[in-house]
């Protein structure tokens, strides 16, 4: 069935489900009787918490960018039927079982595959951004490790060091709750327990960080990915964008080292620099030493979340370290000494990249 974009938005913003039978609604196209309540079984309407436009734009893009392989698949196969699902809701009925038929008399005349009903028409997504041939000697790394690992340290000294863009999915969750946003809603559910935000609402959010991002700068992804899914997506954005990792780092800690640094972490409010009470003190108890900001806990550094990430990391999260391993891009760094040390090991592994690349 096939829409353009602004269609969606249009019909999706404005549908409501009933809570119990799921009968869809519209607002403008198909108002319940009384309003609020389903006209079949009598009980109230509800909006679906992702039915908003912001949820809306990165579902579209998450769907944008799965669907193309699976058109491409039923084309081959010869079973692609598109259906032009603008309209009347009784004109795309008709079309659908115009085609039907058709195909059934098809398949009567002579028991042969059938040749599409129409070639479909692939929405593209992002246009990938031109490449400049400078973009050869940007640099593209990853961060893995456990929270409290030290990413976010070891990502600042990498940015200033090669001029990366640094790109925390934490941050960009913590930012849209900041401003309210309903993807900042939607994620601090998922972030208070310490568990991670649904694949397609973070892949979108990152691809669409990546498409701001200039073609010719390097950057350094920090927090993401996290799960496998999450890494085949990274790849596939990447290769969209003409692009491809040269580092995954992984930054080892031993559990209980963690614990320890999370509990004691405090962060400024405004420029997201980290401090410890005991290991990074600021020089003013509460203020941050480099733009004045208020210094605050992160409502997950608390023990009970704390292990919950831990434990996330350890499932979901390892499986990563494979997937790199044998993409022969994984370099690892014994993230417990003190940070000097170990941003001196992150320094020369990505300058040997860098050289490599020139
Ligand atoms: P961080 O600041 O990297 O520790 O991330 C804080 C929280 O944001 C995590 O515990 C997750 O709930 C969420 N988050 C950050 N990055 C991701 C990701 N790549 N996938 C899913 N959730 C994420």
């Amino acid at each position: 069935l096939e829409i353009a974009d602004e269609k969606i938005i249009e019909r999706v913003l404005n549908r409501l489900i009933c809570t119990h039978c799921h009968a869809p609604y519209h607002l403008t196209f198909k108002a319940p009787r009384k309003a609020g309540i389903c006209d079949i079984c009598g009980n109230p309407l509800h909006k679906r918490p992702d039915d908003i436009s912001e949820m809306l734009r990165v579902r579209q893009r998450a769907f944008q960018r799965v669907i193309k392989p699976v058109l491409e698949y039923y084309q081959q196969s010869r079973r692609l039927l598109v259906i032009n699902a603008d309209g009347p809701m009784e004109k795309v009925s008709a079309e659908i079982v115009a085609a039907v038929q058709s195909l059934q008399n098809q398949e009567r005349r002579a028991d042969a595959p059938t040749e599409p009903h129409r070639a479909p028409v692939i929405v593209s997504g992002i246009q990938p951004p031109a490449r400049n041939k400078e973009a050869k000697t940007a640099c593209h790394l990853i961060l893995v490790g456990a929270p409290g690992s030290g990413k976010g340290t070891q990502a600042e000294a990498l940015r200033d060091t090669f001029q990366l863009a640094h790109i925390a999915t934490g941050d960009l969750f913590r930012e849209n709750l900041k401003n309210q946003t309903d993807l900042g809603k939607l994620a601090k559910s998922y972030m208070d327990r310490g568990e991670l935000v649904p694949d397609d609402v973070t892949e979108a959010m990152v691809e669409d960080r990546l498409a701001k991002s200039p073609p010719d700068s390097g950057f350094i992804l920090d927090g993401f990915p996290r799960t496998l899914p999450q890494a085949n997506a990274l790849t596939e954005i990447l290769s969209h964008f003409e692009r491809h990792l040269d580092a995954a780092l992984y930054i080892k800690v031993p559990d209980a080292v963690i614990e320890n640094r999370l509990s004691g972490r405090r962060v400024c409010r405004k420029c997201q620099t980290p401090y410890h009470l005991l290991f990074k003190q600021p020089a003013q108890d509460g203020v941050c030493d480099l733009c004045g900001g208020e210094l605050y806990q992160r409502d997950d550094d608390n023990p009970r979340t704390i292990r919950s990430r831990l434990e996330t990391f350890h499932l979901q999260t390892t499986p990563i370290i494979k997937y790199y391993q044998d993409a022969g891009v994984l370099f690892e760094i014994d993230g417990q000494g003190d940070v000097a040390a170990v941003t001196r090991s992150s320094l020369a592994v990505i300058k040997t990249i860098q050289d490599s690349l020139r």
